[in-house]
């Protein structure tokens, strides 16, 4: 029998990483309204990928037997602002999801299941390389500073080159 609390900290994570691809997808409309479209496209590819790691999280209660529950997603913000500005919130963001999936790898230390460990170790990478993204991008939005030509190489030969899965 899977233990109740890891199955139910792991279904609040699985509502966690379907908020960060609705969160995402707010931010790629942001962009794609603004004329940003490699901005735009670098966070379309991110909600995709959050949507993937929030059925890692299905696919796997559902592999030891536990039931996935569903809850609503939360709306994401509606204004947002300059492409500096959202990435530190990106970049906090990640910072709490690594934080959440931390707690979750204490909790499945303390319920004594190798195999909830095991499954996190994924996530625990994920997430060294989700901030280090996040931390790069800022430096280089740090370098463009106020410089138009500057936010538009970065859109167009950075972020824009962005590849998917
Ligand atoms: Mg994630």
């Amino acid at each position: 029998m899977y233990s109740e609390k890891l199955a139910k900290a792991i279904n609040e994570q699985i509502n966690k990483e379907f908020y960060s691809s609705y969160l995402y997808l707010a931010m790629a409309a942001h962009f794609d309204a603004n004329a940003l479209p490699g901005f735009a496209r670098w966070m379309k590819i991110q909600a995709e990928e959050e949507w993937e790691h929030g059925m890692k999280f299905y696919e796997f209660l559902n592999e030891v037997g536990s039931e996935v529950t569903l809850e609503a997603i939360a709306c994401p913000p509606k204004k947002f602002g300059t492409p500096k500005e959202i990435f530190e919130q990106v970049y906090e963001h990640e910072q709490m999801v690594t934080k959440s999936i931390e707690n979750l790898y204490a909790l499945a230390k303390q319920e004594n299941d190798p195999k909830t460990e095991l499954m996190l170790h994924w996530f625990i990478n994920e997430q060294i390389e989700e901030e280090k993204n996040d931390r790069d991008i800022l430096d280089q939005l740090a370098m463009a500073g106020n410089n138009s030509f500057g936010i538009l190489f970065l859109d167009k030969h950075v972020l824009g080159e962005r590849k998917g899965d």
